[in-house]
Formats: structure tokens, C-alpha cells, sequence
């Protein structure tokens, strides 16, 4: 840190990314990517015409992009918002209304309260219960800004629409951020309900189901003057916040018809496999909805796991977390890589006893 740096950040404990070592090949289970490319209409739509326009700035409205959302979604342009990653709108949105403090459970996405503590923002922390599950009560008449992943991370349970619902219509005088970065794998989605609240801020991302988290590239809805307060902010920070090739990429990967929802089943089929492969192992999952797994053994601490998986050459997420440190976050890779890591689990299990 230099002697340079203004007083409020000298304390602040950044998000820490999963691992991404180069010292061998690792199996990457740890950081919720897709094992699957991109579709080939993406390859298509970057070709030398597209990277030499690179010396062009790109759009900053990204009509053509929104346009292929808004008909994907049939949501109008004005209700869709464009972002560096979602972690982007997520910043703007804790920018943009924390004033009056912040609403999140104790565990959740490890983002949300470093956004809360780089603008100063008071947070109201809920405990999740014991079994993972989210009270809604408690989540009910905050009227701040409220925050909720759903399916939630790391443990990938899910929330009902109605109990949705029940949060955003209880908190009028706040604006709800419903966090779907692994809805397509299992949940319902919450974006049509934006047409019918106008505090409800439903924010997406390609970098899971979509395959495209290199790319950098963010989606969210909400009525249209939440929309605008996010305009704003992005037009008062980075403008070409998307780049042209990101720009061409999401527009082409939204016209790959069937290829992203077989890719989700794909996704999900395996994880009901690894899932029960690991209960038959005498792990405790999760019923995770998500493209990860949540899972921890009696018979092997969670830290340990992680280690032993890691010398083998598989990485998983391990998080040093008062109540899911015993905990493990397995993403979910193509079906050759799970088998490589139950077969790994396996032998160090059998060593373990
Ligand atoms: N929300 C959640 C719950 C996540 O796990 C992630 C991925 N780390 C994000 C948002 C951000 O994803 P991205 O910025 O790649 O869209």
C-alpha cells in the first residue's frame, strides 16, 4: 500500500478470486466456469474485419447487443441494462442505493460486502438457517437495498418465484437485487416480475450458462428509471464499459438456438451424478441448483480435502468461513473431469480411514 492512498480504502479487504495457478494443468473446479466453448456462432462472428474495427471505440448504447436481448427476453430495450460482467452492475447497484444501508445473509457471494464496505455502507448481515435455507421473513419490510442470490453461493439453494415475490413486494422503499449468475441451471427466474415492481433489479451474467465469463459480459433488468440511475453511473465512470468483441460475441451467442439450454441440462445431469456419488461416499450435499455442488465429509476436514484434491492436480473452492469451513464448492466440469475428480475423492478417501 502507498502513502498515497485516500484514508477510507487503506482498510479495505478487496474480494479475493478463486486461484487460477500455472505451475501444472489443473483440472478447474473451482471457479464456476463452463467446460463447454462457446458456440460456433460465436467463432463466426470474430473474424479479422471485426479485430481490426478494435481501433474503433465500441458503442456505448450497444444497440445491437440490447436489441438481441431484449427479443431473447422479450423484455423492451429500455428495461435492459449492459455491463462489464455482472459483478459491474452489482457495484453500480450498492453505488447507486446503499444509502440508507445494505441487506444480505451471512453467506452468500463474497461480494456484496466488500461493495458494502468500499462505499461505506452499513450492512444488515441475516443468518442463513442452519440447514442453509434462507428465513424470508427476515428478509421482508428492510426497505434498504437487499441483496439475494438466487440460487444462492456457495451453497447453490434456490428460492420459489412467490417467495421472491413476497421480498420485493414487502420492501417498496428499497430496491431488492435478485443475483441470477446460476439461475439457468435450475431456478426460476425473477425477470418478469420487473414489469410489474419498480424496485426490483434482476441482474444476469454469460459467464456461466452462457459459457462466456473470458468475455466479460453482464445483463440486468429493471424498470426504467433504475435503468437510467445505472446509465448514469456508467456513463459517469467507463462508457465503453463493453468492448466490440465482447459486444459481438453475446449478440451471436443469444442466436445459437438450442446449444446454451442443452449445455444447462448437460450441466445439471451431471450434477445430480457427482451428487449422489458423493452421498453414497457419505458426503452432505446441498441441493444445489447451481452449477456447482456444496459438500463436506465427517470423515475429512474441509481444508484437508481441498489440499489433497489440489497435489492431485483438481482444484475445488475451498472457503476459510466460520460455518463452512468443513464446506467444499465443486463446480461442475464436463462428465470426464467429475469422474476424474470422484475417482480422486475416492483414493484419498480410502487413504483417509
Ligand atoms: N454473482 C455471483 C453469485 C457469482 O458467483 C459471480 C461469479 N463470481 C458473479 C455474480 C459475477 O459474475 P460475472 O462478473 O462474471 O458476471
Amino acid at each position: 500500500m502507498s502513502r498515497f492512498l485516500s484514508g477510507g480504502l487503506s482498510a479495505l479487504e478487496a474480494y479475493v478470486p478463486g486461484e487460477q495457478p500455472r505451475d501444472k494443468k489443473y483440472i478447474k473446479l473451482n471457479t464456476n466456469e463452463s467446460p463447454y466453448p462457446p458456440p460456433e456462432s460465436v467463432v463466426k462472428a470474430i473474424g479479422r474485419t471485426e479485430i481490426e474495427d478494435l481501433r474503433l471505440y465500441s458503442d456505448p448504447e450497444c444497440k445491437v447487443l440490447r436489441a438481441a436481448v431484449s427479443e431473447e427476453y422479450g423484455i423492451d430495450r429500455k428495461n435492459i441494462f449492459l455491463s462489464n460482467g455482472s459483478d459491474e452492475i452489482l457495484n453500480f447497484a450498492f453505488m447507486a442505493y446503499g444509502d440508507k444501508g445494505a441487506v444480505f445473509p451471512d453467506i452468500t457471494y463474497g461480494f456484496y460486502s466488500v461493495f458494502a464496505e468500499l462505499y461505506g455502507i452499513k450492512t444488515d448481515v441475516i443468518p442463513l438457517n442452519d440447514d442453509f435455507t434462507l428465513d424470508v421473513n427476515a428478509f421482508c419490510g428492510k426497505n434498504k437495498l437487499v441483496v439475494i442470490a438466487n440460487p444462492n453461493a456457495p451453497t447453490g439453494l434456490a428460492l420459489e418465484l412467490s417467495e421472491i415475490e413476497k421480498i420485493v413486494s414487502s420492501n417498496p422503499d428499497g430496491v431488492v437485487l435478485i443475483d441470477e449468475a446460476y439461475v439457468d441451471f435450475g431456478a426460476q427466474s425473477a425477470y418478469r416480475l420487473t414489469e410489474k415492481y419498480d424496485n426490483l433489479l434482476v441482474v444476469q451474467t454469460f459467464s456461466k450458462s452462457r459459457s462466456m465469463a473470458g468475455a466479460r459480459l453482464g445483463f440486468a433488468f429493471a424498470d426504467n428509471e433504475i435503468i437510467e440511475d445505472l446509465e448514469k453511473i456508467k456513463y459517469s465512470t467507463n462508457p465503453y464499459n463493453i468492448n466490440r468483441l465482447t459486444q459481438l460475441a453475446g449478440t451471436a451467442a443469444l442466436k445459437s438456438g438450442g446449444y446454451f439450454k442443452e449445455n444447462c441440462r448437460r450441466i445439471a445431469d451431471t450434477r445430480e451424478y457427482v451428487k449422489k456419488e458423493l452421498e453414497n461416499m457419505e458426503f452432505t450435499v446441498t441441493a444445489s441448483a447451481a452449477n456447482f455442488l456444496f459438500a463436506k465429509s465427517d470423515k475429512i476436514r474441509g481444508k484437508e480435502l481441498y489440499l489433497k484434491l489440489k497435489e492431485k492436480g483438481i482444484l475445488i473452492r475451498h472457503f476459510d468461513k466460520e460455518r463452512i469451513s468443513e464446506y467444499n464448492r465443486i463446480t461442475v466440469g464436463s462428465r470426464e473431469e467429475m469422474e476424474a475428480f470422484l475417482k480422486a475423492v475416492r483414493e484419498i478417501m480410502e487413504e483417509t480411514v
